[in-house]
């Protein structure tokens, strides 16, 4: 790898991904165009530790989520918190992804993030390290604003001192700002997919059609 896009900011998008859809991946792709990103690094979460168990397994939705990165040449699949016998938490993640062996300390890192993500960020294991690993990125999303009057305190004072709408702001630095960006509003949710499956009807045009096949053929979100 060149060092120019060796230092170019590197997206780093963490989910459950139960299943990945169009709205994940917009969300991703609009990122690498808005702020300039050399890639995105997709980090499906093993067993995510604020959420109830997703309904299909870890390896299930890794495997969900490269065929539906497969063929975008910006997309980086890591499957080390499918791997970890933990709980998935993004600041050991960015620790490691700082490690000599991966990005290094001097590389932007940019966490991704939808607007209901970003909210509910106070409430992750040692939320305070996270600006300090990476800048964070995050996109609007139908239905949340992305407001430091809704904000918890914490978070509302960090937006107001930290938050930009300037990606330049990702380069001058490897981690510490807030930037927001607009992706084509999307009303789509991994709930709704489920929601739809389990009621028998189609998820098509929601997610690409590769998934939808792979998820019937797999029997995926049948019931309740
Ligand atoms: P669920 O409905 O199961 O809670 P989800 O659709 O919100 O799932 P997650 O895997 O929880 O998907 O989301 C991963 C990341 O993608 C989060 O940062 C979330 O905010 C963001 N995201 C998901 N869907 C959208 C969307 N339609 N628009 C913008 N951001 C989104």
């Amino acid at each position: 790898m060149s060092d120019a896009v060796q230092n170019q900011p590197l997206g780093v998008f963490g989910g459950t991904f139960d299943p990945v859809h169009y709205g994940h991946l917009r969300l991703a792709e609009e990122a690498a165009d808005a702020l300039g990103l050399a890639a995105v690094r997709w980090i499906p979460a093993g067993r995510p530790a604020l959420r109830e168990s997703p309904r299909v397994s870890a390896a299930q939705r890794l495997a969900m989520v490269r065929l539906a990165i497969a063929g975008n040449p910006r997309f980086e699949l890591d499957a080390a918190e499918v791997e970890a016998a933990q709980p998935s938490y993004t600041v050991p993640t960015l620790e490691r992804l700082r490690q000599p062996e991966h990005c290094g300390t001097a590389r932007p890192l940019v966490l991704l993030a939808g607007a209901d993500a970003f909210a509910g960020m106070t409430n992750w294991h040692r939320w305070e390290r996270l600006l300090e690993l990476a800048h964070i990125g995050v996109a609007h999303r139908p239905g949340y604003s992305i407001d430091a009057a809704s904000l918890p305190p914490a978070l509302a004072a960090l937006y107001r001192e930290r938050g930009s709408t300037d990606p330049a702001d990702l380069t001058g630095a490897p981690a510490g700002r807030i930037v927001t960006f607009a992706m084509t509003p999307l009303d789509i949710s991994a709930t709704r997919i489920r929601e739809l499956l389990s009621k028998g009807l189609s998820p098509r045009y929601l997610l690409p059609d590769s998934l939808v096949d792979y998820i019937r053929n797999h029997h995926f979100y049948l019931g309740n």
